[in-house]
């Protein structure tokens, strides 16, 4: 048996300082990873001081539990061998088994692996279900391969990755890149490969054992989620004339909203914001945004929607719709004047310091993080400064991996959930995330009256995870 340190005598500055030298020396190579880390540890360091006990297990958590590499070989059209490379990260497993999704996008390493890795065990917790952090993909480029291509690399993928995955090992689902066409090819090879059925990914086809709702899930949760800040801000703030101007600003209705992406958890994320009367101004690719001046209508989303998910074109083709401007090389944060929320979701650091000005320019009130880790270092310092309040990705987007967790659920009982059954269930799990923030902010903070989500989630998140991996004997 190791001999426990006493954690109350240790200088808790000198000791995250050295963890910190240990982690930036060992992967010094890796700065998405570094910087997801460096925000984690910055967030819940008044909580550390409080409670120094807690310090090894952010030590032991900052290291996955494995990671799993591997080459995948497949063929073109032309009939030409392909490499890529694969990856999964499986790391922590003290809650549940490894949960994540799979991301395949040119851009893919090891270092941005591991920081969505990594967000992912803090998330997974805040759903209140029993979910492990993970998260896999490849440097394979959907865009512009066939389907026959897709085919051949999703199951040349799978072939590796099935033998570390199963239903009580590691549930994977999609990301970017990954939708309902690659969750299939994936689920054909792995039920081909295993002889069975095991649910083992989510995101699944409604035909075999898919959820209704999950292919919504994150945006309408993201959205769910600014609902409840509304509702908080109004509700505790002063300055309302009466009770008729505090119900006003506590509705999403006629709020100016600012989209990035166009993607998955984009359009469900517009989707949901129109269906509640907000005024939804842009929508956008790597290529270039779509401005709505006065709003976008059911119907531009409906043919963005077409556009995306079944012609897999670019928003630049969308030259039909007459309420739209589009805007090459540009991206939706300095576009208006008035915003008041802004939902970045294509990709982690698409809103950088000077699109950060832009939006406190414009009175935006809180950033919605739809994506995982869209506001680089130095936008959140801005944020912060001018008291913007960020909605944390690990909160604010965990409405997808709950509903997967949801069609966990149902796969193991072999049963199917009604629409309203699963969207009320994603509600109560986003009001609760909400509520996890900021009760843990409030406990941990001198700051009563303020309202630094981020915080709130990196520490409801962690003690949670720290504490199961506690009881199972780690510290
Ligand atoms: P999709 O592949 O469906 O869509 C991604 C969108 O983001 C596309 O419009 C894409 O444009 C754009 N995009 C991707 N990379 C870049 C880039 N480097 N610069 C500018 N735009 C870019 O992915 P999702 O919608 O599923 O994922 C979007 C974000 O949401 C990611 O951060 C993901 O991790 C996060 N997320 C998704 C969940 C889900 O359930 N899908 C769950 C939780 C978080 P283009 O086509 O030009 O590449």
């Amino acid at each position: 048996m190791y001999k426990k340190r006493d954690w109350s005598t240790v200088d808790v500055v000198e000791e995250l300082s050295k963890i910190t030298s240990e982690v930036h020396g060992r992967y010094q190579h890796e700065p998405e990873f570094l910087q997801a880390y460096d925000e984690v540890l910055e967030t819940i360091t008044p909580m550390l001081k409080k409670s120094p006990r807690y310090i090894p297990m952010f030590r032991i958590m900052s290291e996955p539990e494995r990671i799993i590499t591997f080459r995948v070989l497949w063929v073109d059209d032309d009939g030409e061998l392909q490499m890529n490379r694969g990856y999964r990260v499986q790391f922590n497993s003290a809650l549940g088994p490894y949960k994540g999704g799979l991301r395949l996008h040119p851009s893919v390493n090891l270092s941005i692996l591991k920081f969505l890795g990594f967000e992912q065990i803090l998330k997974n917790a805040l759903t209140g279900l029993a979910m492990g952090g993970a998260k896999g993909g490849s440097d394979f480029d959907p865009k512009g391969k066939s389907d026959n291509e897709v085919r051949s690399f999703c199951q040349a993928f799978m072939t590796e990755l099935y033998r570390h995955i199963g239903p009580d090992t590691d549930v994977p689902a999609g990301d970017i890149g990954v939708g309902g066409r690659e969750i299939g090819f994936l689920y054909g090879q792995y039920r081909k490969l295993e002889n069975g059925h095991h649910g083992v990914l989510t995101g699944k086809g409604m035909l075999y054992g898919g959820s209704l709702i999950r292919p919504e899930a994150t945006g309408y949760g993201a959205v769910y989620f600014a609902q409840n800040l509304l509702g908080h801000l109004a509700y505790t703030g002063t300055g309302y004339i009466d009770d008729q101007e505090r119900a006003v600003a506590a509705s999403i209705k006629g709020k100016r909203c600012l989209v990035s992406g166009a993607g998955n958890a984009a359009q469900y994320t517009c989707e949901k914001l129109l269906e509640l009367g907000a005024v939804v101004l842009t929508a956008s690719d790597s290529n270039g945004t779509l401005f709505f001046k006065d709003g976008m209508t059911s119907k531009d989303l409906q043919a963005i929607m077409e556009l995306k998910n079944e012609k897999r074109g670019r928003l630049s083709e969308l030259t039909e719709l007459d309420n739209a401007e589009y805007k090459p090389d540009c991206k939706p944060w300095g576009l208006v004047e008035k915003v008041n929320l802004a939902f970045p979701s294509a990709t982690q650091n698409e809103i950088n310091g000077e699109d950060a000005k832009h939006l406190i320019d414009a009175t935006c009130c809180a950033i919605v993080e739809v994506a995982n880790m869209p506001i680089s270092a130095e936008a959140r310092k801005e944020f912060k400064a001018h008291g913007v309040i960020i909605c944390p990705g690990k909160a604010a987007n965990c409405g997808g991996v709950a509903v997967s967790g949801l069609e966990m659920s149902q796969n193991a009982a072999r049963t199917t959930w009604t629409r309203e059954e699963v969207d009320g269930k994603l509600q109560e799990i986003m009001k609760n995330a909400f509520d996890h923030c900021l009760q843990a902010f409030q406990k941990y903070t001198e700051e009563p009256n303020s309202c630094d989500l981020e915080q709130g989630a990196n520490i409801a998140g962690f003690i949670k995870v720290a504490d199961a991996m506690h009881e199972q004997g780690l510290y």
